[in-house]
């Protein structure tokens, strides 16, 4: 039988980002991005796969529609601007 005996050692605590500052390649001109961890699933609509519970995102708030503001997986979003901007081309 295995032995089990660990003495508890500092576990690291999980990490907890105190501020809720987006990456400066996440920000968008016309929307204020954020990095949120939220109690409640969202749906990204990057991969349409859901965002869980307590997982860091992103979230994209349009300045002129707070109410239609989306949350991205980070990669996604990163993603989706490489599309945006490409497609906009300067
Ligand atoms: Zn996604």
């Amino acid at each position: 039988m295995p032995r089990r005996h660990r003495r508890r050692v500092e576990e690291p605590a999980p990490p907890r980002r105190p501020t809720a500052e987006a990456p400066l390649w996440a920000l968008v001109p016309d929307a204020e991005v954020r990095r949120v961890s939220g109690e409640k699933p969202y749906r990204c609509p990057g991969c349409d796969h859901e965002i869980r519970p307590g997982v860091w995102h992103l979230v994209i708030v349009p300045r002129e529609d707070a109410d239609a503001r989306r949350h991205w997986h980070e990669g996604c979003w990163r993603i989706e601007l490489n599309r945006t901007r490409g497609r906009r081309g300067g």
